[in-house]
């Protein structure tokens, strides 16, 4: 059983968005592996995030109202992909956002991180390109500060503890003698510089957690897995410094007719044993819009044979030529036949010098019963 998503971010069911906004942040710093040291933190930010993902976004909250629940509600498609949410990419948008990376240690980072989403199609989409809008979270430019982390008269100023240089060196008494040790100098993050009067909305960092929304323009033919990057759509960099990256990852659903393996599509087809020894034109539905396609079954075709279409399988990226969609027949044997039918197939037989059993009359039936 899922838990309520209300009941995570600890809000009731018409909160306002600033309302579910708020309660996440604060759920999120309560929670960070960063300051949480409970062993549950991880498992629980995540639900936190899951669950902000969709009461933040009107349409996915209206279908989770609606159903209680987000499975096959479509809504895969713009979802952040949080695989690797502590080992770097997402998890550093709260981190540097809740102060916990910049005190780390090591070098600062200050340009922006690429950040990655997946996005689900249909094979139908895939086969003639589409155009998309995602959204995802993502920490932006500031808006209050353009950027700069100054609010109004502030500026960027050299950090009086460290004397710009980002590092300390403590002195510590050791068995040993005395020791000295270099770390970041913990009053500007290592940053060299501190301002002087920071911007309250993004706490002198010069941006701001947001919901971002873009337009994907994908290209038809493209595979499972394959990725788009859109520069400077990733995280927006410390105090103006350079945006990362976004790098959107395809995804593709199932199909009910077609496997595709490449740029060929595979799909069965259904056939009785007339048409597989005479010979026989079939035309099923192909995957491009509207797109009738004849397959040829040649006469003498047996169960499992495969007929090849050229040029009627999926597009090949950046080019007009398509792959082939390769038919695997299955040759259906009739269960019934009608009077008809049956004398029509027993002269064929004779024809063909084939024993077959007579059919049994309703009377030879009967008598099976009482006989046992
Ligand atoms: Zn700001
Ligand atoms: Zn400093």
């Amino acid at each position: 059983m899922a838990a309520d998503y209300y009941e995570l971010l600890g809000v009731d069911r018409n909160a306002s968005q600033s309302e579910i906004k708020k309660a996440f942040y604060q759920k999120a710093r309560e929670l960070h592996p960063d300051v949480n040291k409970e062993p549950d933190a991880e498992a629980r930010f995540k639900e936190v995030n899951e669950a902000y993902d969709v009461l933040s976004d009107e349409q996915k909250r209206a279908h989770y109202d609606r159903f209680g629940t987000m499975d096959g509600s479509g809504f895969g498609a713009s979802s952040v992909d949080f695989s690797d949410f502590f080992g770097g990419g997402m998890a550093d948008i709260f981190s540097t956002f809740f102060g916990g990376g910049r005190a780390g240690g090591g070098q600062v980072r200050t340009a922006g991180r690429d950040m990655q989403v997946g996005l689900a199609l249909t094979l139908e989409e895939i086969a003639t390109g589409v155009e998309k809008e995602i959204s995802y979270d993502r920490l932006g430019t500031c808006e209050t500060c353009e950027g700069t982390g100054c609010a109004e008269g502030g500026e960027v100023v050299t950090c009086s503890r460290c004397g710009g240089t980002g590092y300390v060196t403590s002195v510590q008494r050791t068995m040993l003698g005395t020791m000295q040790s270099r770390g970041p100098c913990p009053e500007c993050g290592g940053t060299g510089t501190t301002i002087s009067n920071p911007c309250p909305d993004c706490e002198g960092q010069g941006r701001a957690p947001m919901r971002q929304k873009l337009r994907i323009k994908v290209p038809k033919g493209i595979r499972e897995g394959q990725q788009i990057r859109m520069a400077g759509r990733g995280e927006a960099g410390l105090n103006g410094d350079t945006t990362g990256d976004l790098l959107v990852t395809i995804r593709i659903h199932q199909h009910d007719i077609f496997q595709r393996e490449g740029d060929n599509l595979h799909m069965r087809i259904d056939i009785n044993m007339l048409q597989a020894a005479l010979g026989a034109t079939i035309v099923v539905d192909g995957i491009m819009p509207d797109e009738k396609v004849e397959v040829r079954i040649p006469a003498g075709t047996q169960c499992d044979d495969t007929v090849k279409v050229n040029g009627k399988g999926m597009p090949r990226l950046r080019s007009e030529n398509r792959g082939a969609l390769i038919a695997h027949v299955w040759v259906e044997i009739p269960k019934k036949l009608t009077k008809e039918q049956r004398e029509a197939l027993e002269d064929a037989a004779d024809v063909f010098g084939t024993d077959f059993d007579e059919e049994r009359s309703l009377i030879d039936k009967v008598k099976d019963v009482f006989t046992g």
